[in-house]
């Protein structure tokens, strides 16, 4: 049963073709700077990738070269598009709307084209990526996986900010999350490499790549998380502030003479790790430059280790306590250095890490020490392979073919 996994941004479009049952990735790839004259389409696993310099005006011309790449040539992972059973579409923001994944149809289709408001770039792209797939493959079952349907289980004193409350009733202005997909996932990965229901854990999952995010899954539950309206808030990241005193933005805006653009611009791309560092968003850049001395470097090192310890504070009191902390994406699993300095000093909580262990690389993996009260376990995302699955039970439940 073969799953097209589409993740369709404003100038990209990201695939996986999924074998549900078997697990395995039977090809992948993205076009990216779509719409631009400088577009590339990348396929292929590993050693076997391939790119070409290739014309794309919009998301319909990158899906045709998808699906001529995925069944022709030396590129070919199927005979025909006949062994693609359903497609599954990432969806950034679900809003009120979604608690769970979905069938899409036109209903679905207008209410993420209204929830544009709030996330105006990705649900435009996702919109495209699903008008794209409804031209080239017309008939084909489609789902829709959103990142915030996790945690629409948040409750209200958690999702409210404390401004007028006309403002969330005229604009629907409150947390959303973002990253329900991997969260989801490693949570429940979490609980069967424990051996543990989920239901009876109390967990805190951590998101730390290039965006980061945390939060608190109380018996499989989602109570809280980091990000909020947008995926601005929360955690420092790479190149996004997370949270700030919200009075710095008119303040800077006054100062800097800035826009509201530029100021959203100077949050998302120039602030974090990059902003702090002045080298680089990529941690590997910075850990090598504190180990060479430079002060900003360890900085912000620093400082986005101290982010995560005290959100964990946070979540712990959230839910009157934790049995695991669970971390993946590029930092959460790589990154010996970071998971080190944020566990340090959380022994009088009942966390310690295992310096021996946290130097190990490998797959799903326990850092924590053998009398550590709270286990600390690294499981590496894999959202694609969720949205498959996702795509792959509902098609069957409703009987479409599978
Ligand atoms: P992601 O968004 O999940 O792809 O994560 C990207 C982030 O992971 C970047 O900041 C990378 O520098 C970081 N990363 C990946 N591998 C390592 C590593 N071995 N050590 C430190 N950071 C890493």
């Amino acid at each position: 049963m073969n799953v097209l996994v589409i993740n369709a941004g404003s100038s990209s479009l990201k695939y996986q073709l999924i074998n549900v049952e078997t697990q395995d990735v039977l090809a992948k790839g993205i076009c990216e700077r779509v719409g631009s004259h400088e577009a590339f389409h990348k396929h292929g696993i590993d050693e076997n990738e391939v790119v070409h310099d290739t014309p794309m005006p919009d998301h319909n011309a990158a899906m045709a070269l998808v699906l001529e790449a995925l069944t022709t040539g030396s590129t070919k992972a199927i005979d025909s598009l006949d062994e693609i059973d359903a497609i599954g579409h990432r969806v950034v923001q679900g809003g009120k709307y979604f608690d769970r994944s979905v069938l899409i149809d036109d209903d679905v289709i207008a209410k993420i084209d209204e929830l544009a408001e709030l996330a105006p770039l990705h649900n435009k792209a996702a919109l495209m990526g699903i008008e794209a797939c409804k031209q080239q493959m017309p008939g084909k079952p489609m789902v829709a996986v959103f990142d915030t349907s996790f945690f629409q289980s948040i409750p209200p004193k958690a999702y409210m900010y404390p401004l007028p409350y006309e403002l969330y009733e005229k604009h629907a202005i409150r947390k959303y999350g973002a990253h329900g997909t991997s969260h989801r996932y490693i949570s429940e990965r979490a609980a069967a490499f424990m051996d543990e229901p989920l239901e009876d854990l109390k967990l805190i999952t951590c998101h730390l790549g290039n965006g980061c995010s945390i939060s608190a899954i109380d018996h499989g539950v989602a109570v809280d998380t980091s990000m909020g309206l947008t995926p601005l808030d929360g955690l420092m990241m790479g190149t996004r502030c997370g949270a700030v005193d919200p009075a710095i933005v008119p303040f800077i805006m006054e100062k800097e003479n800035l826009t509201t653009a530029e100021v959203n611009d100077l949050m998302n791309k120039k602030s974090g790790l990059l902003g702090i560092s002045g080298i680089s968003n990529d941690l590997r850049s910075v850990r090598q430059a504190s180990e060479e001395g430079d002060e900003r470097a360890q900085l912000a090192y620093d400082m986005y280790s101290n982010s995560v310890k005290k959100y964990i504070g946070q979540y712990i009191a959230v839910m009157g306590g934790v049995d695991a902390i669970v971390l993946t994406a590029g930092v959460g699993e790589n990154c010996d250095k970071m998971r080190r300095m944020i566990f340090a000093g959380l022994q009088p909580l009942g966390i310690k890490i295992d310096l021996e262990k946290n130097k190990l690389r490998g797959h799903e993996r326990e850092i924590s020490t053998d009398d550590s009260t709270v286990r600390i376990v690294v499981i590496p995302t894999n959202e694609e392979y969720m949205i498959a699955r996702d795509t792959y039970q509902l098609v069957k439940e409703d009987g479409m073919g599978l």
